[in-house]
């Protein structure tokens, strides 16, 4: 079978690319390793697909910003909220600027891509794994490990990156890339759980509270989150923490120390007058209210205090260590959780070796690469699929002016 366009990767990328270019008439061979495509989209968002985020700039992103900077020229967030919109799903932002379908709901992104797919005439095979793409006949053939042979004029690799296995996250799109000469540069998790001793943390796990977590290298305050932290069985997760998970990697990678700080009051607590009004008020109990009961307790032993003294004999100096516990209990951080929950790789296909404004291939003549395969990682909150649907579309676009309008 010969086709304009070999897509690999039916994920979030894919799909985009995959119904812009049939809208304009090419012929889309689109190949999925998973008997169905997007199910990585039904996971985002919390099954609400956060799909961008309004204020998203290159400066909210790590890599290769220059090519998301071009990509956010051409396809800022309205623009692909108005692709949305022309495809059945109107957004809605919150107050952060985070959007969402006006359903709330990640199937309906999914189902309008898929059927703008369907309707465009994609051909969709799913339970294709790409094994191997070649070079062939000034096009290119992509193999399945089942022997499976698709012959197209370009291709485009919309592989993803290795976080989430279990939802198709694979490291097959650098091996392809690789295969032509692509640089890939380290890749680690991104947007993921810390990992902390388990000690300090026993008994939290599923405890959630507001707060701010500052990430320590070696000592120096590096950046904040606000939001809400979740404690787990031996770490912190909750979107703030795991917006550190990169700064964290990065630093332990070049071998220093992390740490996360914890501020877990969301307005000034004056715990000496909470002393004096609670007076008998058992130390196991002095916190709560200010934070849930077991990780009141947990602080009050962390500041070395027993839980069965009355609030009335604590000292000024035992309430001033209580108190720095509370605006600022410090964690050594000794990792992050693997790929395996990770919501984004870190690094991937070196931009260097892309035309930053089709995403064309310096490598290969008629290669194309889009979405999380590229060495490109976004903050959490919508810019990681900004990326996917913006790089696809600018990959698209590269594509149609390679080929011509005379396809
Ligand atoms: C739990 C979770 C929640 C998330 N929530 C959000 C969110 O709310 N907002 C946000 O912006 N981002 C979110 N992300 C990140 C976002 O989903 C990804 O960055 C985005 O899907 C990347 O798009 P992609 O097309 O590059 O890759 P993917 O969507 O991962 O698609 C790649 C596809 O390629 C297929 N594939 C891989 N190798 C081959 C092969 N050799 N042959 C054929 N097919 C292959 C895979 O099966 C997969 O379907 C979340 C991620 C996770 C895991």
């Amino acid at each position: 079978m010969g086709c304009d366009v070999i897509i690999v990767g039916g994920g979030a990328s894919g799909l985009m690319a995959a119904a812009a270019l049939a809208g304009q008439g090419y012929r889309v061979a689109l190949l999925e390793k998973q008997s169905r495509v997007g199910r990585k989209l039904l996971s985002t968002g919390n099954g609400r697909c956060n799909l961008t985020h309004r204020g998203a700039r290159a400066s909210d992103y790590h890599g290769g910003r220059q090519a998301v900077q071009a990509a956010l020229k051409r396809w800022p967030p309205k623009r692909i909220e108005a692709a949305f919109g022309a495809l059945g799903v109107p957004c809605v932002a919150d107050g952060e600027g985070r959007v969402y379908p006006m359903s709330r709901q990640a199937a309906s992104v999914l189902d309008a891509l898929r059927l703008a797919c369907d309707e465009r005439g994609v051909d969709t095979l799913t339970d294709f794994e790409v094994a191997a793409l070649a070079r062939r006949d000034g096009g290119f053939e992509a193999r399945a490990a089942d022997g499976r042979t698709i012959r197209g004029r370009c291709a485009l690799v919309c592989a993803g990156g290795l976080a989430a296995p279990r939802l198709g996250g694979s490291g097959s799109g650098y091996v392809l890339l690789k295969g032509f000469g692509h640089v890939i540069t380290p890749r680690f998790p991104a947007i993921a759980a810390l990992i902390t001793p388990p000690g300090p943390v026993r008994g939290l796990k599923g405890i959630r509270a507001e707060g701010s977590i500052t990430l320590l290298v070696d000592g120096e305050p590096q950046r904040t989150e606000k939001g809400e932290l979740l404690f787990a069985e031996s770490g912190v997760s909750g979107i703030a923490a795991m917006q550190l998970a990169r700064g964290v990697n990065e630093a332990l990678a070049e071998g220093r120390r992390c740490a996360v700080r914890l501020e877990l009051t969301e307005a000034p607590v004056d715990l000496a007058a909470r002393a004096r009004n609670l007076p008998k008020r058992p130390l196991d109990d002095f916190l709560n209210g200010i934070v849930p009961k077991r990780l009141g307790q947990t602080l009050v032993k962390a500041a070395g205090l027993d839980l069965s003294r009355q609030a009335a004999t604590l000292t000024a100096a035992e309430l001033m260590r209580l108190r720095d516990i509370l605006t600022g209990w410090s964690l050594p951080v000794t990792g992050t959780q693997g790929f395996d929950q990770a919501q984004v790789t870190a690094g991937g296909a070196s931009l260097r070796d892309f035309d930053t404004r089709t995403l064309r291939s310096l490598r290969c003549p008629g290669l194309y690469a889009a979405g999380e395969v590229l060495d490109v990682d976004g903050d959490c909150g919508g810019y990681n699929l900004q990326w996917a649907w913006s790089s696809a579309m600018i990959a698209a676009e590269g594509i149609v002016e390679a080929l011509g309008n005379g396809h």
